[in-house]
């Protein structure tokens, strides 16, 4: 079979294309031939070193296809199932080898597409928006990258609990488009300072929930715009790692909450993975949550994938197609 295999960190032209051995799955994995692979920005962290890996590996964290073969101790699903995973580290591949445990079933309603772009940003808005801390009608929140993978779905979940939402995004088209899905404003960064423009709107008070992904170049910024008792949400570094600082800045900029989540630890449990794709998969079939599919690109393409995704030329989701 073909895949994406890194050798050695760098840039995109590291992602090399190349004939490896099928796999075969250890008792408790199944292998799934892939129909579609979702693109996300920890695979740039993984292929950069960022988020250092052992090398050589296959790249790719998510995908959706037929189960192919189950090892001897697989519960979880049988030969011919059609499901979707995430936090499966080689998916940008033909074919995966995947533990039992993290494979969901997907409804028949659902296309293969549509399951390899809900799970890691479907899941990652899920517990962004529900649990990190209560939020309701009266909150306001900043969501960066909004017309982005993870803010799109973002935008729609934190709408269902009436928060305001202001979102934040380079470009007209990208607001236009946050717009869509439900963001009650939306500041385009390359015009307007957000810092500035955010107090504005907010008269001044702040908002209550910052969900920054974006990294280094918005830090600041982004605390100088939560209320008092605010909470910081940094939950990517698309700009680079935040460098260190005092946790005497949360005090000083008004006794503000910092967390630096990840999806694992809220996909801890299956009951818990299966709560969250249980309910995002269920909000698509019935209309309440819309996926946007910006992109698709051949398997042996991921390298434009990822030059488009780090040049910001994204909208929505990025697939590869084996
Ligand atoms: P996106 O589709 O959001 O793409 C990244 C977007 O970030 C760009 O389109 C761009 O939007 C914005 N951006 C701002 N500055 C930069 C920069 N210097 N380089 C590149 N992009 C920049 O990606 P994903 O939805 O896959 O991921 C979004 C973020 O969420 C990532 O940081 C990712 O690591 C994080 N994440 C974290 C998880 C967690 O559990 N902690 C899980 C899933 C994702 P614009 O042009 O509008 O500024």
């Amino acid at each position: 079979m073909h895949a994406i295999r890194v050798e050695q960190y760098g840039g995109s032209e590291q992602l090399l294309y190349k004939e490896v051995p099928n796999p075969t799955p250890k008792a408790n994995e199944a292998v799934v031939k892939l129909h579609a692979i979702g693109v996300n920005f920890i695979d740039v962290y993984h292929r950069t070193g960022l988020y250092p890996l052992p090398l050589p590996f296959t790249l790719g964290q998510e995908g959706a296809g037929i189960v192919e073969e189950v090892g001897a101790e697989v519960q979880e699903v049988k030969v011919g199932d059609r499901v979707a995973f995430t936090g499966a580290l080689g998916a940008y591949a033909e074919y995966h080898t995947v533990q039992a445990e993290k494979l969901v079933k997907l409804p028949d309603a659902l296309s293969f597409e549509e399951g390899a772009a809900a799970m890691l940003q479907g899941m990652t808005a899920h517990y962004l928006a529900f649990a990190i801390r209560p939020l309701a009608k009266g909150d306001t929140a900043l969501v960066h990258a909004a017309a982005g993978g993870v803010g799109l779905i973002l935008i729609q979940l934190l709408k269902r609990l009436d928060v305001r939402v202001i979102g934040l995004v380079s470009t007209d088209e990208k607001a236009t488009l946050a717009k869509s899905v439900g963001a009650d404003e939306v500041i385009v960064t390359s015009k307007t300072d957000f810092e500035a423009e955010t107090k504005t709107l907010t008269s001044g008070k702040g908002v209550q929930i910052v969900f920054d992904s974006v990294g280094k170049d918005t830090w600041e910024k982004s605390l100088n715009t939560l209320a008092v008792r605010g909470m910081m949400v940094s939950y990517g570094n698309a700009s680079g790692a935040i460098p260190p600082f005092s946790p005497l800045v949360l005090s000083q900029k008004g006794s503000l909450f910092l967390t630096r989540p990840a999806l694992h630890n809220y996909t801890a449990t299956r009951e818990e993975l299966l709560m969250r794709a249980t309910d995002i998969f269920r909000w698509i079939q019935s209309g309440e949550l819309k996926l946007h599919i910006g992109h698709r690109f051949a398997l042996k393409d991921a390298r434009l994938a990822h030059d488009a995704l780090e040049g910001r030329k994204t909208t929505g989701k990025i697939l590869l197609l084996p």
